[in-house]
């Protein structure tokens, strides 16, 4: 069977039946069905990212009108359209352990973003937005808002091919996509590579009022004083 032929069988089978075939299937056959459920049906990925996003979606792209009512072009629609199409697979192929992804994005025209940028950007790391994407099962990149990346002048005619993104596993571009990690102890999200400021303030503390024979509260105390 072509690709083609695979597509069109997997197409006509009851959701049911397609479902726990998907199941069955390795991580690679999986993420090919994926792609190509998010390709074929991109049109109306679309239009609930619009939705989601709570703009309008049309062959102009995606718009906002601001407070004056003047429309203003948005293509920072990660959130959004990691959800439109999480949410996609999920109803077409069940739960087919693709994941969405929050995290950071530090690569090619992450300047161009208006995306939220993180507070490593005072550090001088420059560049890095928070970003989010779904990973397909075989660890494919899904970014179904790269038109952001793309300079403004670009931004005006964009179509499928500029914003929607597949990166395969060993793309050296899956290295701009950077996934949120959390502090073990507390549970705070942390930048890449960022140690939890919040718990190593805590475990000075700690040492500090075991080392004086007082407790934690009574040496915050202490300095609460000290500072007024
Ligand atoms: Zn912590």
């Amino acid at each position: 069977m072509t690709p083609e032929q695979q597509r069109a069988y997997f197409a006509k089978m009851k959701d049911s039946e397609r479902k726990s075939l998907f199941k069955k299937l390795s991580d690679t056959h999986r993420t090919g069905l994926a792609q190509d459920t998010i390709i074929h049906d991109y049109p109306s990925i679309f239009r609930k990212t619009a939705q989601n996003k709570g703009c309008m979606g049309n062959e102009k792209g995606f718009t906002r009108f601001d407070k004056n009512g003047n429309p203003e072009k948005v293509e920072a629609v990660c959130g959004a359209s990691t959800q439109a199409i999480h949410d996609h697979l999920k109803q077409k192929l069940g739960n087919d352990s693709s994941e969405e992804i929050t995290g950071y994005y530090q690569g090619i025209g992450s300047e161009h973003s208006f995306a939220i940028p993180t507070d490593l950007d005072d550090e001088g790391t420059g560049g890095m937005v928070k970003h989010e994407w779904v990973k397909l099962p075989d660890g494919t990149i899904v970014d179904g808002a790269r038109g952001q990346f793309l300079k403004d002048n670009l931004k005006r005619d964009l179509t499928k091919k500029d914003r929607l993104k597949f990166i395969p596993p060993m793309s050296p571009e899956q290295a701009m996509y950077l996934p949120r990690t959390y502090c073990k102890k507390c549970g705070t999200g942390l930048l890449p590579n960022q140690s939890c400021r919040q718990c190593e303030l805590m475990d000075k503390l700690t040492k500090e009022a075991k080392k004086r024979g007082i407790t934690v509260k009574e040496l915050n105390k202490e300095r609460m004083e000290q500072r007024l």
